[in-house]
Order: C-alpha cells, then structure tokens, then sequence
C-alpha cells in the first residue's frame, strides 16, 4: 500500500472513528459531566457520525471534506461540531484543487488548514483545557513527518500527551468555565475524545 492518504482512507477511518466515537459516548460524556455539562459524548458522536455519512459518499478528497465539513456542522448545534465541522472544511481548503492522495507534506498542510479554520471559531489556545490542547501540539508535531504513517503516529502521541496535560487544568471557555477550580483534575472530554479519533487514525493507517 502507498503511504499516501487518499479518499478511501479517509472513508475507511472515519468510518471506524464514528464507530469508536459510539462505542465510547457514555465515557465521553462521564467525563464532559464532571467539567462541563455532560453532553460531549452525544455530540461528538453525532459530529463524527455526520462527517462519516457524508464522506462515504465523497467523489474527490477535496471536496468531499469540504462537504463532510458542511455536514458536520450543520448536524447539531453546539461547540463540538461547529469546531469539528470547521476542522473537516479547513481540511479540504487545505488540498490542492485536483490531488486525490496526500503525501506527507500535503497532509500536514491540510492538517495547518484544519486548525487554522477551527481558530476562526475559537479563541482556546493551549492550555484553556479544551480540544485545542489535543489538537495545537498535533498539528506542530507533525511538521516535516517523513512519511503519512509518521505523521499520524506523532500527531496521535502530542494529541495524547496534550489530553492528558488538561487534567491539571482549569477551564476558561465553555460551560465548564462556570465551575473554575472544581474543572481541576479532570481531562478536558473534547480534548480526549480529539486524541483518541487521531490514535484510531494511526493505529489503523
Ligand atoms: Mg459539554
């Protein structure tokens, strides 16, 4: 198999990903309950399954994120898949016009165009205990990958380690903000939900 990410790879893996989203929705949920308000679980199943559904039926890979972004985020309301939706549009502005596989370098500049997208929505940085604590060191890590297999693999570890970094942390978006230091000692669930769909990518690459 070439080491490039084409359209049936991104049909394949978000595929498996609305599958392990499902799977493990009470979990993010519990989670989102004790920082915030207890629905991330539902909502990014629902973002994930939407994006999902609308690439299966994709033609090209630019478009068909584009589209899946679309989908994504008109599926529910919500930070989860505004955010989700944002990063999956971002992602197909990120692809030349006519590319239908992404080497290394391609992906890591759709991957810099996903996150650009989703900092148009969303003033989180590092540290803020949100998805961006999983999806910042992702995107940085994965620069200059050699391979796609790599750059899913380092972007997986940052997104891991960045997860588990929000424990010690303290909201200050969302409706976990409202429970300032009682929001310590918990991950954040996007942050942990956003590390586990890019591990499922590089485990099953
Ligand atoms: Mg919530």
């Amino acid at each position: 198999m070439a080491d490039k990410f084409d359209l049936e790879t991104a049909k394949r893996l978000f595929a498996s990903a609305a599958e392990m989203v499902a799977r493990r929705e009470a979990e993010f949920s519990k989670l989102d309950a004790a920082t915030g308000d207890g629905d991330h679980g539902t909502a990014i199943k629902a973002a994930i399954a939407a994006a999902s559904v609308s690439l299966q039926a994709a033609t090209d890979i630019k478009n068909g994120f584009v589209d899946a972004g679309f989908a994504t985020m008109s599926a529910t309301a919500g930070s989860t898949s505004t955010l989700w939706g944002a990063f999956l549009m971002g992602f197909g502005d990120g692809v030349k016009e006519g590319v239908d596989a992404l080497d290394a370098p391609a992906l890591c500049a759709a991957f810099e165009s996903a996150l650009a997208n989703v900092r148009m929505h969303t003033k989180a940085a590092v540290g803020d205990k949100t998805l961006m604590d999983a999806l910042i060191p992702a995107v940085e890590a994965m620069k200059g990958a050699a391979d796609v297999k790599s750059l899913l693999r380092v972007a997986a570890d940052a997104a891991k380690k960045g997860a588990a970094d929000t424990v010690g942390m303290r909201a200050k978006f969302g409706r976990a903000h409202n429970l300032g230091e009682r929001s310590v000692g918990h991950a954040d669930a996007g942050a942990t939900s956003a590390a586990a769909i890019l591990e499922l990518f590089a485990d099953n690459f």
